[in-house]
């Protein structure tokens, strides 16, 4: 594990899936330099314009493929987790959303022209622009060093502004690869930086930016918002999930199984929008049980060694194994199945047995808290009325799925489900279309990554009213009269009363 020593003076990566320490990286001890830094650097940037820092941008993506091994190799020894997790999502993620935030910024952030019904502002140009918050303070995860920390970075620097990342203490080593590659890409000094630590480095990152972009836990979240309340920061947070799948009698369950082996133990089950718990309708569920039981008991794990090697990887953060253990003995001791997997995995590494757990409840943890590794809870429920109840008792409101060859009726059944995602007949997927906002509801979190609100939350909107052609006094003006007022009242109750599509009730 990466463990802080001397005084917090440098913090060793450990691989998780071996044991082995890969690097030892100096702590930042000067956060608010750092930030002051970024501060001197960031109106250059936001002066070079879309078209200037889309330009770098681009050449950043060119970068991270032309050294797609070495940063794939990065994030698996400090994660832990199968080469098909780190290339395939967070390699290729890190490829599309260099260039759809270089190329979508003019288009969710350009000046947009807006007209007023207001008499009293007709004729005026009025205008809503985007301007960068200025520093913004990225404080990521361990699961996904490169989508989480870097991934948010880039629709930041997009909007013109500088960055200073805060990646996990236990993996801080992409992070500090992607600063390099943007170096090489052109990125003027200052614009992306790293800062190295624990939690003590994200509290005075946040007390020292302008905004502050947080993936995590929903009890860090909430340090982190009350944190940046002292000094009025916004914050956006994406936190928490326990994410539900409802498998209706009609379902392919063949597909359903598939997806449900796949979107719960794929990253080893460390993903925010992770299949976390299955309802299944009674009719197939003896069906699905068998089918996944049979899926998860193929599944290779172990060291990654290459493409292809092992399906799960290990388990990243150390503590997380005794939360997915903690979970799954509950879930045994209250009486459920456990059909594959249940233990940690013997030898080397840290690694948890890919698991299937067959008739569970909400008595268990399993099923009502975040579990965070591969586990597949699997609960029998009467109908989809029975099914969507339970998805929705939980403090938790991230994303959600529902499997049903009735598409119309999966579609009516997401609108009652509350989540700030759903998926039917698929699983997480929506992620990847960076077109689509993708934030929780409740205790998952607040605002969104991706979309346009995706973006425009790293600025603030700016109102610009123009007054070009104006006589030297408006009717409004000192001094009052009881001629004009008793004028403009008039004006103000016919132009409201008498236009219904003013709102008025009027004839
Ligand atoms: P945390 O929420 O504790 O950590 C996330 C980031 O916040 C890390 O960089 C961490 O630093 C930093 N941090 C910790 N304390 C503070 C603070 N007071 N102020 C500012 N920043 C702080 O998550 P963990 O990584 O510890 O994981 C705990 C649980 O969170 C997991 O069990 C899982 O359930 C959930 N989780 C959810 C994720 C998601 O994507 N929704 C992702 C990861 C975890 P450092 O780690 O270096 O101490």
């Amino acid at each position: 594990m990466a463990t802080v020593e001397q005084a917090q003076t440098t913090i060793a990566v450990e691989n998780p899936a071996t044991g082995e320490i890969i690097r030892e990286v100096p702590v930042t001890n000067d956060v608010a330099a750092m930030v002051a830094r970024a501060r001197a650097a960031q109106s250059a940037w936001e002066a070079l314009g879309f078209e200037g820092r889309a330009r770098i941008l681009k050449r950043a993506r060119q970068w991270l493929l032309e050294h797609a091994d070495e940063v794939v190799a990065t994030i698996v020894a400090e994660t832990g987790k199968a080469e098909e997790d780190a290339r395939l999502v967070e390699l290729a993620y890190g490829a599309n959303s260099f260039g759809f935030w270089a190329a979508k910024a003019p288009k969710y952030l350009g000046d947009e022209k807006v007209h007023t019904g207001n008499p009293f502002v007709l004729g005026r140009k009025l205008v809503v622009r985007y301007r960068p918050v200025g520093v913004v303070g990225v404080i990521g995860p361990w699961n996904y060093p490169l989508v989480n920390s870097v991934g948010d970075a880039i629709p930041a620097m997009a909007a013109g502004n500088a960055v200073v990342v805060k990646p996990s203490e236990v993996t801080p080593l992409t992070s500090l690869l992607i600063e390099e590659g943007l170096r090489a890409a052109g990125l003027p000094d200052g614009i992306y930086q790293t800062a190295i630590g624990a939690g003590d480095v994200g509290e005075a990152l946040i007390d020292a930016v302008d905004m502050v972009m947080f993936t995590g836990s929903t009890r860090t979240g909430r340090r982190v918002m009350e944190r940046a309340a002292r000094t009025l920061t916004p914050v956006s947070l994406e936190l928490g999930g326990k994410d539900p799948m409802i498998v209706l009698a009609d379902a392919d369950v063949e597909r359903a199984a598939n997806a449900a082996v796949y979107y719960s133990m794929q990253n080893g089950g460390q993903t925010c929008i992770s299949i976390e718990r299955v309802y299944v309708e009674a009719p197939i569920y003896d069906e699905f049980v068998d089918k996944v039981a049979a899926k998860v008991a193929k599944l290779r794990q172990g060291p990654p060694a290459g493409p292809g090697s092992i399906d799960v990887g290990a388990i990243t953060f150390p503590p997380q194994l005794e939360i997915v253990q903690r979970h799954v003995q509950q879930a045994r001791d209250a009486g459920a199945r456990v059909l594959a997997g249940g233990k940690q995995r013997e030898g080397a590494g840290r690694f948890f047995e890919p698991t299937v757990l067959a008739d569970v409840d909400h008595s268990m943890t399993a099923m009502t808290e975040e579990t965070f590794g591969p586990t597949l809870p699997v609960m029998k429920v009467a109908d989809a009325d029975e099914a969507i109840r339970l998805a929705n008792d939980s403090p938790y409101g991230l994303a959600a799925s529902v499997f049903t060859k009735d598409v119309a009726r999966g579609e009516a059944i997401a609108s009652r489900i509350q989540a700030g995602a759903v998926c039917v007949n698929d699983a997480a997927i929506n992620y990847l279309a960076l077109e689509l906002p993708m934030g929780g509801w409740k205790e998952s979190g607040l605002g969104v990554r991706h979309g346009a609100a995706g973006i425009r939350k790293y600025t603030r909107s700016q109102a610009l009213l123009v007054t070009r052609f104006a006589p030297k006094r408006e009717i409004h003006f000192f001094p009052y009269s009881a001629r004009v007022t008793k004028l403009l009242d008039r004006g103000v109750k016919l132009w409201y009363g008498r236009n219904p599509r003013r709102g008025s009730s009027a004839p």
